[in-house]
């Protein structure tokens, strides 16, 4: 059985937060001569702590209440806060599916904790035959899952995301910053179904909002809780949170924003699969596509030399680059380039 009160580290648990001036005195309107602040011009306040309005917006779109809503700086925050929260440095492990996204390694290695890396299958899934190893590992506290993954691009069979959750009596983050690219059933209804999950969004990707630094992380009261505990007291700045509520005020943005990619990505996935040097186009979830080709080193630099640039991932993906979705006219001059370039 889950039981959060042994997977929290004993400092966070005993942690007395930050308390700032907004905390005792949360009202909005006063004579404020609380924070030190400048009492001249504007963004002269500081923002919000706890980001009500746009936590309310959100729940009211996502119909999940406020109280299981976390908001940070960029996901970055969030999952720098899930090895803070649950990991013990240099005793407890977490585990992830690699190939995937490179920050969970990094987000580990600074928290001085063992990243435990289990490979994902040929075609990118979870393997769940020797799971019950792993999930019983002594000291094992967190589970990152990326579905879709970053940088193969498909999407976790939601079973096998299931079993990981129902069978761990740790935490399970499960980032699914590609979740609107994908056609697939989030997992945020679950969010409240399982204590030990914790749904990861961000504004950065769909709602094309990278510059300002929102991550989301959807999850039981008893988790959020430990999560702004353990927060920088005024981490998302009064603009971002302003440009945020702007964008999820115009309900068609993030649909109008998924459709053209989409129809974007069909293209391109067709255009590089006519191509000769692309040896294999993988199936994608997300904005971005994998691509397996003759000669990733030099394709790259080729293409640097034109002033495209992809990601190469060969250290990663044998043979593979990673090209994200542009605009049509970009996505053109990449495929005309790419004919230059062959062969
Ligand atoms: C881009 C991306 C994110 C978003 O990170 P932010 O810090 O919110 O910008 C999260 N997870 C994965 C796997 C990504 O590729």
């Amino acid at each position: 059985m889950f039981d959060i009160s042994k997977v929290v580290r004993k400092n966070v648990a005993d942690l007395v937060p930050y308390s700032s001036a907004r905390d005792e005195f949360p009202g909005k309107d006063g004579t404020f001569m609380d924070a030190n602040e400048n009492p001249y011009g504007s963004l002269n306040r500081y923002p919000d702590p706890y980001q009500k309005e746009l936590k309310s917006l959100i729940s009211a779109r996502k119909g999940i209440s406020e109280d299981r809503i976390f908001l940070g700086n960029g996901s970055d925050e969030i999952i720098d806060l899930s090895f803070r929260i649950f990991c013990n440095p240099g005793i407890d492990k977490a585990l992830t599916f690699i190939p995937t996204y490179g920050m969970y390694e990094v987000a580990a290695a600074m928290n001085d904790v063992t990243l435990v890396k289990i490979p994902l299958t040929a075609n990118f899934g979870i393997d769940l035959s020797n799971s019950s190893s792993w999930l019983k590992m002594p000291d094992l506290k967190l589970i990152i899952i990326c579905s879709p993954n970053n940088p193969t691009g498909n999407s976790m069979k939601a079973s096998d995301v299931e079993y990981i959750i129902s069978n761990f009596e740790g935490i399970v983050l499960l980032d699914e910053a590609y979740i609107d690219f994908s056609g697939k059933e989030s997992f945020l209804s679950s969010a409240g179904i399982y204590p030990n999950l914790i749904v990861m969004h961000t504004f950065s990707k769909a709602m094309g909002m990278a510059a300002g630094r929102i991550g989301i992380a959807y999850s039981d009261p008893a988790v959020i809780r430990f999560f702004n505990k353990m927060k920088a007291p005024y981490n998302i700045s009064t603009l971002n949170q302003r440009e945020a509520l702007r964008r999820l005020a115009n309900p068609g943005l993030l649909e109008k924003s998924v459709k053209r990619i989409k129809t974007n990505r069909e293209r391109l996935v067709r255009s590089l699969g006519g191509l000769s040097i692309v040896e294999k186009v993988f199936p994608t979830d997300s904005n971005f596509i994998l691509v397996k080709v003759k000669d990733p080193d030099h394709l790259y630099t080729k293409l640097v030399e034109k002033g495209i640039i992809v990601r190469n991932r060969n250290s990663v993906v044998r043979g593979c680059i990673r090209i994200t979705v542009g605009t049509g006219s970009e996505n053109k001059k990449l495929i005309r380039t790419l004919k230059e370039i062959e062969p």
